[in-house]
């Protein structure tokens, strides 16, 4: 599946899960952050993947989480809580800091009009490059680094982890 008809699929999965939400949820939204330019192993993205499903689910057990799969979607899941978005994000803030690897998580949080819950809105700053310390979408947007390069960092992480 090339990479728009996936971006697609995921949209539409996530605006069905929202309709469902009623004014006291809050849907989380759990993908990889890994470059696709960084050819990483599929086995070795599932690791990861599954270790941020295991990680979240764990801490999320007093909000009722509610899970939900699309077998269409590789790596790409959802939880619906009993929360409010903006402990939920503050929550998914610090898990992505728990850990060396958990920065190549990419949990994004909902409310229930659809709104994301940003980064900045916590006070946190822009997620910061694998590469270097400008913040990532900058340097996606210009292509600053090489994939060799993106696929070194991730690595690092991975090995060091
Ligand atoms: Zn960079």
């Amino acid at each position: 599946m090339i990479i728009n008809k996936i971006r697609e699929e995921i949209e539409a999965s996530r605006i069905q899960l929202l309709h469902s939400l009623n004014f006291e949820q809050t849907l989380i939204q759990v993908t990889l952050c890994i470059p696709t330019r960084a050819r990483i192993k599929e086995s070795i993205q599932d690791v990861i993947f599954f270790d941020a499903i295991s990680k979240l689910t764990g801490h999320l057990t007093e909000f009722n989480p509610a899970t939900f799969n699309n077998s269409k979607l590789n790596k790409c899941h959802y939880i619906r809580v009993n929360a409010t978005p903006e402990k939920i994000k503050s929550l998914t803030l610090s898990l992505e800091k728990s850990s060396l690897w958990a920065t190549l998580w990419d949990i994004d949080v909902f409310d229930n009009k659809g709104n994301k819950i940003s980064r900045k809105m916590l006070g946190e700053q822009p997620r910061k490059c694998l590469c270097c310390s400008e913040p990532a979408k900058l340097c996606a947007a210009l292509s600053s680094h090489t994939g060799i390069e993106l696929e070194n960092a991730v690595m690092k992480l991975i090995i060091k982890q």
